[in-house]
């Protein structure tokens, strides 16, 4: 007996191969735009049955809507040079649902480069694209967690930095004034003291809400700078508009009225402002700005707390 050489395969073995792999193969002729052939697996994926692919057509309507133009454009466009492609779409099914195809393209062309016919695999990757878009929402959700802080939910002092950073340019390239508030709660360790951590961070909460209503315009920018300790970035704001903001602020907390047994200024909760406003100009420093601001808050601090200081307008 003659050894079977791995060229030998007849055409009912290679029938029987493609047809039983999850890739679904086709064939198109270019001339006609008929289907010369497509893989019986067709009707378990999409529900329509082998016999209704008939021509391109059949291949374009049963696609959405929003991928159809785009696609067809380039498996064309690919097709006319001769390059074998692929392309992601979503098919629709008999019933009105739609699976991702990855259809992978090969182009048999005639002696004059021009194609013959077009032969390929669609494979379902419904199962990849859910994943993708799994990831890409968690991506997001990471996204916005890593700019938020966990306990207010107010943004954090990553993102404060990379305001600052973009509102100091603004600011430098319009010349408009930007002013910045730092607030400091006022003897908050005896707050934790006395009523106790949990009940601390909830007074961080309450106070973080409050004051992020204090930002009427939506460019304001409020975010925790860090511990007890917040911060307003008031672009196009200068020193008064600054300062009406910080009073805002000290009234909003006033007038929730929360008990500190153990403050040294009052029996409810207070806090400490430092206010700076500033046309940064090529010789400013955005830290040095916020060190200045940081500083003034210390001030306000020592001159007795449940006060606002504000830088003295530069000449
Ligand atoms: P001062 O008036 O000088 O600001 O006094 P203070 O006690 O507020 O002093 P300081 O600002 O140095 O202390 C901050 C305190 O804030 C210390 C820490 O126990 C508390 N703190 C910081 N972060 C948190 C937090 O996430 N939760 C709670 N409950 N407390 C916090
Ligand atoms: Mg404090
Ligand atoms: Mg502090």
């Amino acid at each position: 007996m003659q050894a079977s050489s791995v060229d030998e395969f007849d055409s009912t073995t290679y029938k029987t191969l493609l047809e039983s792999t999850k890739a679904i193969p086709w064939k198109i002729d270019w001339a006609s735009k008929q289907f010369s052939y497509i893989g019986p697996q067709i009707e378990r994926l999409l529900g329509w049955p082998q016999a209704s692919w008939k021509s391109v057509e059949d291949w374009a309507m049963r696609m959405h809507p929003d991928d159809r133009e785009n696609i067809v454009n380039f498996c064309v466009e690919r097709s006319l040079l001769g390059e074998d492609h692929e392309a992601d779409y979503r098919a629709m099914t008999a019933t009105g649902d739609y699976v991702w195809i990855r259809d992978v393209v090969h182009v048999i062309r005639l002696p004059d480069g021009s194609p013959e016919a077009l032969v390929g695999f669609m494979f379902d990757i419904s199962e990849r694209k859910r994943t993708e878009q799994q990831l890409l929402e968690m991506q997001k959700k990471l996204e916005v967690l890593s700019y938020q802080d966990g306990l207010t939910g107010v943004a954090n002092r990553r993102m404060f930095d990379s305001m600052l950073e973009a509102e100091w340019m603004e600011a430098k390239r319009s010349q408009q004034p930007l002013s910045l508030i730092m607030i400091d709660i006022d003897y908050f360790k005896q707050y934790n003291d006395y009523y106790g951590h949990l009940q601390g961070d909830e007074i961080l909460k309450c106070v973080a809400r409050l004051l992020n209503n204090a930002c009427l315009r939506a460019k304001d920018f409020f975010a925790r700078f860090g511990g007890e300790e917040f911060a307003l970035i008031l672009p196009e704001t200068n020193e008064s508009s600054a300062k009406k903001i910080a009073e805002r602020c000290r009234n909003l907390i006033f007038k929730e009225q929360i008990p500190h047994a153990q403050s040294g200024v009052s029996q409810i909760l207070t806090i400490s402002m430092g206010i700076g406003t500033i046309v940064p100009t090529m010789h400013d420093e955005r830290n040095t700005f916020l060190e200045m601001v940081d500083t003034l808050m210390y001030q306000a601090k020592n001159e007795g707390r449940n006060r606002i200081v504000q830088a003295q307008t530069r000449t």
